[in-house]
């Protein structure tokens, strides 16, 4: 399939998981696509690769001017990096609210600040935000971390809202749990990791985690030419969690 072709985009958190497939995904699709990441070490042709710190912005404007110094403009901005978190609003302490806030919601409105201008002169320019099922469904041991994908699913709909008439559409993903490098190191860390995993399935009426592929297929369509009439939606890709 082509249907990127002669489009640019840059995806950030792209070294890993969704943002490795979502960034691959584009590059078959015809895209030129350079890469923004804490550890870009093990990204390669096609894809570029520009070190950067969402949490510091003189790093991602740093990078964001190098990956589109090579690119030769901007299409499409995939705003992906994010971590977790676990806990209750007892149990995680105001630094870790702060951090995970910085990495998570102000890493996607820096990238987002940095890009701006070059996307206004696209013809087809569009964002994706990389939000979670967890900002609408209610997750145990999620406080801190369903905040900051409500915060992304608000602030989804504002910058459509903002940026609408200039052309640039704003969408963001909901995935449920997604079978990603994220994933290993959260059930490595578990006292039994197959009853965890198996929680994880069942979880998700389908029964099973969801394929990074499969959040990049999503990511890739909002993305495209083919979503040109859609801006402020969040498209589920969870396994029927929130639907069914
Ligand atoms: P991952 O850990 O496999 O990949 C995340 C990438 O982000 C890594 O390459 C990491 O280096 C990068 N990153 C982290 N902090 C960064 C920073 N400060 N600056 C720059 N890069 C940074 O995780 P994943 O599962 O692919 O998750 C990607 C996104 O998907 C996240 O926003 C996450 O919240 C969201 N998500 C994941 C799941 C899931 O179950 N895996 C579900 C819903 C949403």
């Amino acid at each position: 399939m082509s249907e990127c072709e002669g489009l640019t985009a840059l995806v950030t958190g792209g070294a890993s998981g969704i943002g490795r497939a979502t960034a691959e995904l584009l590059a078959r699709r015809g895209a030129r696509v350079a890469v923004l990441d804490l550890d870009p070490s093990t990204v390669g042709e096609p894809l570029t690769a520009h070190r950067a710190d969402v949490t510091d912005d003189a790093s991602v404007r740093a990078a964001v001017a190098a990956a589109l110094g090579e690119l030769g403009g901007l299409d499409i901005l995939v705003n992906n990096a994010g971590i977790g978190a676990r806990g209750t609003v007892e149990s995680n302490s105001d630094a870790e609210w702060h951090h995970v806030f910085d990495v998570n919601v102000l890493g996607m409105v820096r990238t987002a600040r940095a890009c701006l201008p070059a996307l206004r002169a696209s013809a087809h320019a569009a964002v994706v935000n990389t939000c979670s099922v967890a900002a609408t469904a209610g997750l145990p041991q999620r406080a801190l971390y369903s905040a900051t994908k409500g915060a992304v699913h608000a602030l989804t709909l504002a910058m459509a809202a903002d940026h609408v008439h200039e052309g640039i559409r704003v969408n963001c993903v909901n995935p449920g749990t997604v079978d990603t490098p994220w994933i290993g190191r959260l059930l490595d860390a578990a006292d039994d990791p197959a009853a965890e995993r198996a929680a994880l399935e069942a979880r998700q009426p389908t029964g099973r985690l969801v394929t990074a592929a499969e959040v990049a297929a999503a990511i890739a369509y909002l993305a495209g030419p083919l979503s040109g009439a859609t801006t402020g939606t969040a498209l589920a890709v969870d396994g029927g969690m929130q639907g069914l």
